[in-house]
């Protein structure tokens, strides 16, 4: 079945091989860069490769950032006694984009599932206890409302419970199985703000 040349075959495989990108999109995007100018391709390419080889985890809260440390992390003004948990770098971005929350975060990448496969130890959960022996006054825990978000939110409830920092969850709401990076700023501060005791 090889419609097209080698190159632009390997080049849909790999497009099609992406998050969210169907057989048809590859197509369509393959054809697309190959018409674009030199440059263009160059400046992609290039904004690729320097994305990987630069970005890193934070060092205190594993957040994706270019630095040794991130700006939320870094930031003298922020409660650093309070931290927010996600399950990624996007979720992150949702809280920060409402300019409300003061604390600092805890960035998990990804969530307890037992159907896939994904276990506590798959997640920065051994990170987050490390930094509970600091100066911890609340843990909010802000996993998505899936089962998967669910799972994690009770088992990081249950292996905080004994160190008697409080811990809340953020509050329903937040559509079942929603992204959090999908909902608009006033249900995630509604959300927040509404947290309850775990
Ligand atoms: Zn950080």
């Amino acid at each position: 079945m090889d419609l097209y040349s080698g190159h632009i075959n390997k080049l849909i495989e790999e497009l099609a091989a992406l998050p969210g990108i169907g057989s048809k999109s590859a197509q369509r995007l393959a054809f697309h860069l190959i018409n674009m100018p030199q440059d263009k391709v160059k400046r992609l390419t290039e904004a690729i490769q320097e994305a990987k080889a630069n970005v890193r985890y934070c060092r205190e809260c594993f957040t994706l950032t270019d630095s040794d440390i991130c700006p939320v992390c870094a930031n003298r003004n922020r409660n650093h006694r309070m931290i927010m948990v996600v399950e990624n770098t996007r979720d992150l971005a949702a809280y920060e984009k409402t300019g409300r929350y003061e604390g600092v975060y805890h960035v998990l990448h990804g969530a307890i599932s037992p159907m896939l496969g994904i276990g506590p130890g798959d997640i920065k959960l051994k990170e987050l206890i490390e930094r509970l022996k600091g100066d911890v006054e609340e843990v909010i825990i802000a996993t998505n409302s899936s089962l998967e978000g669910e799972t994690t939110a009770m088992y990081i409830s249950k292996m905080i419970k004994p160190t008697g920092i409080r811990v809340t969850r953020i509050a329903s709401g937040v559509p079942v199985g929603g992204d959090l990076e999908y909902i608009d700023e006033v249900t995630l501060l509604r959300a927040l703000e509404g947290r309850v005791e775990l």
